[in-house]
């Protein structure tokens, strides 16, 4: 049944926060709905979840419209310039800003609607070639080059951690993403604020925990394996 495995993973996420002294309050749990079909997450959300991550502006327009209005949407995949205005007024977050010029899309389309668009900026902690975001080294210079914007504000950093047979290999990856969001908050720079850390999936959300996230981004362990030979584009 959904409605355990969402509340074995918030439990696992209660067990973790014991472990490092944390408050479970302080950690969001983002159930990953993508490709999985409407139905599914109204069962998640019937079973309490009310934040979902998707990664494709397609497949969170077509669901937006069946879901309950409290829901929240998280933007959690690489987002194209051109289709930000398409989702700017409905998203709560953007967890993958990357680029100055994606960071300019959601300026100029947020400031059209009269809002100020949450985002995180999604950094490459591992170096990995395969992966989206910036290099630990240029977070900083990034940060100070958009915190002119008025109508996006910075809420932290999100990372995916590689894909590891033992979740313990990537404690080192979640605990460099969070020394990062604390030398960055030191320098308080305007519109910058550092109290998101999104990180930790299926295989190591427990460790991400254990080292600081305030979200976790949880697909597989809710909703079961994807199956991409139907859905991928
Ligand atoms: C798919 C995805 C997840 C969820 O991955 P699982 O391993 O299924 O939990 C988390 N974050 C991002 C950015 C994703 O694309």
């Amino acid at each position: 049944m959904l409605a355990d495995k969402l509340n074995l993973v918030k439990k696992n996420i209660e067990e973790a926060c014991d472990t490092a002294g944390r408050s479970p309050q302080e950690v969001t749990l983002i159930a990953v709905s993508k490709t999985k079909p409407v139905e599914m997450l109204k069962e998640a959300y019937d079973a309490g979840a009310r934040v979902f991550g998707e990664n494709k502006v397609q497949e969170i327009l077509d669901k937006y419209d069946q879901m309950p209005s409290d829901v929240q949407w998280h933007m959690i995949g690489h987002l194209q310039r051109n289709k930000v205005k398409y989702i700017i007024d409905k998203v709560s977050m953007v967890h993958s800003v990357d680029s100055v010029r994606l960071a300019e899309a959601i300026e100029k389309e947020a400031a059209k609607k009269d809002i100020c668009m949450p985002v995180l900026i999604e950094v490459n902690v591992a170096g990995e070639e395969s992966k989206f975001g910036l290099s630990v080294e240029e977070v900083l210079p990034f940060l100070e080059e958009i915190s002119s914007y008025e109508h996006l504000q910075v809420k932290g950093l999100m990372t995916i951690a590689p894909f590891v047979a033992n979740p313990e290999e990537n404690r080192e990856v979640f605990q460099k993403l969070k020394k990062l969001s604390v030398d960055i908050a030191a320098k308080n720079i305007n519109n910058v604020n550092m109290s998101v850390l999104s990180m930790g999936m299926t295989n190591d959300y427990q460790v991400a925990v254990e080292e600081g996230a305030t979200m976790v981004r949880v697909g597989t362990g809710i909703f079961g394996e994807r199956d991409y030979s139907i859905k991928e584009d």
